[in-house]
């Protein structure tokens, strides 16, 4: 077993970034200002629990580029949220909104807490108390939050509604855009809880169209089964695929024949995780690392393809659904192998992307069809996918450094043309 030394995960980020400035050059003004954040916001915020007890809780939310449009990012509630992680994450999005070419900058937030220990209401308490802390350092035209790991459509609507009650009576209906990922009747898009497992099954698709392959002839390993890995499972499934083995913080599951998705999620929804799924085969952790499957989906956490699992993955490909999930260690041993890695900022900007269209139909007061939905979608989505194969080819690069380079790209002239104010 190798071992490997665990990076910080905002170095890691860094490192990728750095890897792919070199490719191209980049101008070293500019690689300084996209080495640090523009605002790290700590916040210690009371909660009043059932019991009457009052909790401090810390949140974070870390403002890393404004340059391309307002911040934009996630809210992650999870036990391991810290100040690092929270970097890390928000650094990725300011490099997949300049990827897919959409005007937002990059953020990410968070709070440090396990939901599953609290109670709706208290959970209620929580995300208006942070909202509250946070005050003035969100808005619709400077940074908007979305959901995340731990976090919903209904922690959106609460977040908005706290956010609404607190700005000028006048106000109160235009700030809706405050955040997206939101339930429909409060202003939410068509197609935003499924948006991200949809770009993933479109990165799937392109990845096919490169290497001659036919989607309906693909088995699916997937580690996470919330919202990305869960919608990605269903899609996938529809579209042919078969999904032989998911894993969760429950436990894993396999089975030869497939797993039946609808199933799945129904047994989730009522029992909070994979963990004791009648209908397939409950295996440990690492063999999911390690099952024979053409296509392996890390959709939960980061750091989970390490230089020991990537030695024995037993994958034509995997698909970054999450942010992070593989370990610098693990990706030069899956180079090594021969194991295709198409990279978290292309794979997963599908979230970003819907966001943006809630965002400009909150603007405009008006909500646009599916249909309208699906084609503005695919194009975003199928033209970054189309740009990082051409710079792959011209630079012989990985799919990662091609990535970061359309990016770094797109950032650079915008240095270029507006300066630095200062
Ligand atoms: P979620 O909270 O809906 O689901 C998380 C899943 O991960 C759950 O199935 C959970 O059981 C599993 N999990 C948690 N801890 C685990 C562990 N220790 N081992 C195995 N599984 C574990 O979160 P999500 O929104 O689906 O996000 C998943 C990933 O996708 C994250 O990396 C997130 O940053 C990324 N992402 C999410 C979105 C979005 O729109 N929600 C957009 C872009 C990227």
């Amino acid at each position: 077993m190798t071992m490997e030394r665990q990076r910080s995960l905002h170095q890691m980020a860094l490192d990728q970034f750095r890897r792919a400035a070199d490719l191209i050059d980049l101008d070293n003004n500019h690689r300084e200002m996209l080495s640090h954040a523009k605002n790290e916001i700590i916040v210690n915020f009371p909660v009043r629990l059932d019991d009457g007890a009052i909790k401090v809780f810390t949140g974070y939310r870390i403002q890393h580029s404004n340059l391309l449009g307002p911040f934009k990012g996630g809210l992650r509630f999870h036990p391991q949220v810290d100040l690092d992680e929270v970097k890390a994450l928000a650094a990725w999005m300011t490099f997949k909104t300049a990827l897919v070419g959409i005007p937002f900058g990059g953020a990410k937030g968070g709070v440090t807490i396990d939901p599953a220990e609290y109670s709706r209401d208290e959970m209620r308490g929580v995300v208006r108390s942070f909202t509250h802390a946070l005050g003035a350092n969100i808005g619709p035209d400077h940074d908007i939050p979305a959901p995340d790991m731990g976090t919903n459509s209904q922690t959106m609507d609460w977040l908005m509604d706290t956010y609404a009650n607190i700005s000028p009576p006048g106000f109160r209906h235009s700030v809706k855009g405050v955040v997206t990922g939101k339930s429909m009747v409060c202003g939410g898009s068509a197609g935003r809880e499924q948006a991200t497992g949809l770009g993933v099954l479109y990165s799937l698709r392109h990845w096919c169209g490169e290497k001659n392959e036919r989607l309906d002839s693909l088995s699916v390993a997937i580690q996470g089964f919330g919202n990305v890995g869960s919608h990605f499972a269903e899609l996938a499934s529809d579209a042919g695929c078969t999904i032989r083995a998911v894993g969760d913080h429950t436990g894993t599951i396999r089975s030869d024949a497939g797993i039946d998705v609808a199933k799945l999620r129904a047994w989730v929804s009522d029992n909070g995780g994979v963990g004791g799924y009648p209908a397939a085969d409950e295996v440990d952790t690492e063999a999911l690392f390690s099952e024979n499957v053409d296509v392996f989906v890390p959709a939960a956490l980061e750091n989970q393809i390490t230089s020991s699992r990537a030695i024995s993955l037993n994958a034509r490909l995997v698909l970054e659904a999450a942010n992070g999930p593989t370990t610098a260690g693990g990706e030069e041993i899956l180079a090594k192998r021969g194991i295709d890695v198409a990279p978290d900022i292309l794979v997963n900007a599908g979230g970003v992307v819907s966001s943006y269209f809630e965002w400009l139909q909150n603007k405009s007061s008006r909500a646009w069809s599916m249909g309208d939905l699906d084609v503005r979608f695919r194009d975003i989505v199928w033209q970054a996918h189309d740009q990082v194969a051409d710079t792959r080819k011209a630079i012989g690069c990985s799919r990662r450094d091609a990535a970061y380079v359309v990016a770094l790209r797109r950032l650079s002239d915008v240095f270029d043309r507006r300066g630095t104010f200062f």
